[in-house]
């Protein structure tokens, strides 16, 4: 519904609608995620008695809910070519540009628009300039690459599925994932499954027969069913093995390119037992012929593998049993869908010993962010909820917009209010890195951010980060002891996994947040602990492993330690 209008708002404006038409829809897309309550389906009385909700608005929602769509809408899209609606998703390009592309080029598509770029046609459109255009470019680049793959956690579920079907179907057959969804990397093009058994012709058959999944013939061999699953059109591979030769395989199957190339280097040694061994009853039997331990998939991507083996005692990975509380969640406060109890009794019938509530500050509008009353009266309640709740524990939190200058977004008189902060950039995303970069650092070195967010705010195969001196802010974290986030949502994964281990060598504590925008995404904790492995992250470098009393003497201590006073 809200994308619906937001939508209608972009179209208008990119046909050159009067600005107060636009906002007309613009501002019922922001009032109804103010509101942060479910309206579909909803009656007029209903709606009616929405506090807040303006008339409007309200019309817009009835039309929603008896057609199905909005007729503006509907008209707009059936007068905008395909290839135009693309532009607008593109970075460095909102409606109005993309209007003056449309209107003075008569560019209706992404390859002519690439084609304007790569003859700087662009660039001389006025408004425009060289940098824009390089922007474009670079949107253009990443779009292309991007192109047919998946989040981690939306392909997981098919290969999850296909593997029960198969072991239900083939109990006696060693089956196995592998490839990079196996390494739990945060995007793949494919699930590649691998089989070990003398009657590959019966298991075709099943594949073939199977309505989810369509064949590709002419990728396909007789050891290599390739095709896709039906919806989506996520690719699938299954490879046939002689049941011997299955951990062999699997191994060979699982490991990155640059994993396997460390067979022939640093890692001879694993790779002249596969070359030698025979009939290996398992992964661990061929690691123990190499005098290794058992390397977990995860970090088989020619990394730090070969490092964490030699570590003594071989650090076990982080595991979401040895996560005790959760940061980084918000309430219908801002923009979350459920009430503060509601994240919080979840959370805590999760097992968890506390949750950080941070819904967002002042100037994140656009998310309802919070003006100091409003702290106020959320502190109250959790107060209130604190008492009611114990031992279970709520910390008074904010995400705190960067400001383009590295300020933060409150006065240091209502930053001191918080038991933590956590600093986030969701704006100014054009910025150099060098800017970029100064600005994060001085976020990190105000002495009240204690956390920091979603380090370069990318969405995984929709918008690139900004660019940034990782090393730099990493070191400057160390300095200030300011704990960095794995930010557990399947969009974001970030700080990347191959940072991960950087900021571990610098000693930095790394905490595994949801950014939880209602009470299941808390649930999401464990793509993060996936990429936080992948980085050989442990339990004791782990900020919310930490339990609840330790969590409250580390913020206590950092509170009072902060030169400005609280
Ligand atoms: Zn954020
Ligand atoms: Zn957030």
């Amino acid at each position: 519904m809200i994308a619906l209008l937001k939508d209608t708002a972009k179209l208008l404006e990119l046909h050159g609608a009067n600005p107060f038409q636009v906002r007309h829809y613009t501002k019922a897309a922001v009032g109804l995620e103010k509101i942060g309550q479910e309206v579909g389906g909803l009656s007029r009385e209903a709606l009616h008695k929405i506090a807040g909700l303006q008339p409007s608005t309200g019309k817009f929602i009835q039309e929603i809910n008896t057609t199905g769509t909005l007729q503006r809408w509907e008209e707009l899209t059936a007068t905008t070519p395909q290839g135009v609606r693309e532009m607008l998703a593109l970075r460095g390009l909102g409606p109005k540009k993309v209007r003056v592309i449309w209107s003075t080029l008569g560019i209706e598509s992404l390859p002519e628009l690439l084609r304007a770029c790569e003859e700087g046609r662009i660039a001389q459109l006025p408004g425009f300039g060289q940098k824009t255009q390089e922007t474009i470019q670079a949107s253009l680049a990443f779009r292309e690459k991007q192109a047919d793959k998946f989040h981690y956690a939306s392909a997981l579920p098919y290969a999850t599925d296909l593997e029960k079907q198969l072991r239900q179907a083939f109990p006696a057959l060693l089956i196995s994932l592998t490839g990079a969804l196996r390494r739990k990397m945060e995007v793949v093009e494919r699930v590649e499954v691998l089989i070990g058994t003398e009657q590959v012709h019966t298991v075709f058959h099943w594949l073939d027969q199977q309505s989810m999944l369509q064949k590709e013939d002419k990728l396909s061999g007789p050891f290599a069913w390739r095709g896709q699953f039906v919806e989506h059109a996520l690719k699938l591979t299954v490879l046939f093995c002689k049941p011997k030769e299955f951990y062999k395989q699997l191994i060979l199957q699982t490991g990155s390119k640059a994993h396997l190339a460390l067979f022939g280097g640093e890692g001879k040694q694993l790779g002249a037992v596969l070359d030698s061994i025979m009939e290996p009853l398992s992964e661990a039997e061929v690691y123990e012929q190499a005098k290794l331990p058992y390397i977990p998939p995860e970090l088989r991507e020619g990394q730090i593998e070969l490092t964490w083996a030699r570590e003594k005692g071989n650090p076990r990975l982080l595991e979401m049993k040895d996560l005790r509380g959760v940061f980084h969640s918000h309430t219908t406060y801002s923009d979350g869908k459920h009430s503060l109890a509601e994240m919080a009794r979840y959370c805590r019938d999760l097992g968890y010993e506390y949750i950080g509530i941070t819904d967002h500050s002042q100037r994140a509008v656009y998310a309802g962010g919070l003006t100091p009353a409003a702290i106020q009266q959320q502190h109250e309640e959790i107060d209130h909820l604190n008492k009611e709740l114990a031992p279970f524990k709520i910390f008074k939190g904010i995400e705190s917009d960067v400001l383009a200058d590295g300020d933060l977004d409150y006065s240091d008189e209502v930053l001191a209010r918080f038991d933590f902060v956590i600093s986030s950039v969701h704006t100014g995303m054009n910025m150099d890195q060098k800017k970029a970069t100064e600005r994060i650092i001085k976020a990190i070195r105000n002495p009240y951010t204690t956390m920091l967010a979603h380090l370069t705010n990318r969405l995984l195969l929709k918008r690139e980060g900004f660019p940034v001196d990782y090393r730099a802010v990493i070191d400057a974290c160390a300095d200030q002891g300011v704990v960095i986030e794995i930010n557990a949502n399947p969009w974001r994964l970030e700080l990347d996994w191959r940072w991960v281990a950087y900021a571990l060598s610098k000693k930095v504590w790394i905490s595994v947040n949801p950014d939880a925008h209602d009470k299941e995404s808390i649930q999401n904790m464990y793509y993060g602990v996936c990429v936080g492995r992948k980085g050989g992250l442990t339990q004791p470098n782990t900020f919310n492993a930490l339990p609840r009393q330790e969590v409250t003497t580390y913020l206590q201590r950092r509170k009072v330690k902060s030169p400005r006073g609280a």
